[in-house]
């Protein structure tokens, strides 16, 4: 029972990763949001195995975030109010999109409003909004 492979135990930490408060339905607001692919997404909870590669930033922007999935705009699922939280910043969310315009995961890195900061080769960056001409997180954990 011990023989998975490196590939189901990967799948499994990710899973793992995945925050409750965050669901698969922002991945995909997100993701679309981004120009990629709304379908592929994953969530990667910030603090949990990735370390400080999701817990940048400063300013914490939304909290409680919850997508229906069909949104075409990240703010237009509900969420707290702009700065409104009860997180810590390591709590901030990620995400790896699939399908992105430029051919790689990641997408382009100027989008006026919302970016996958830190984007690593693999399509999964810190989500971060800019809100007031200021970048901030959203979290994913609390
Ligand atoms: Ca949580
Ligand atoms: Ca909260």
């Amino acid at each position: 029972m011990y023989a998975h492979t490196t590939a189901h135990a990967d799948a499994q930490v990710r899973h793992a990763r995945t925050d409750d408060g965050w669901t698969d339905a922002n991945t995909e607001v997100v993701c679309r949001s981004l120009g990629c692919s709304p379908d592929g997404g994953t969530t990667v909870a910030g603090g949990a195995g990735y370390g400080t590669a999701f817990g940048g930033g400063e300013r914490i922007w939304m909290d409680d975030v919850n997508c229906e999935g069909s949104e075409g705009d990240i703010t237009q699922c509900s969420f707290s109010g702009w700065g409104r939280h009860n997180c810590h910043q390591d709590e901030s969310v990620g995400v790896c999109c699939q399908g992105c315009p430029e051919g790689v995961g990641c997408p382009p890195a100027a989008h006026a409003e919302l970016q996958l900061a830190d984007c690593r080769p693999d399509g999964c960056g810190r989500v971060e909004i800019n809100h007031d001409n200021t970048w901030g997180t959203l979290c994913g954990m609390c």
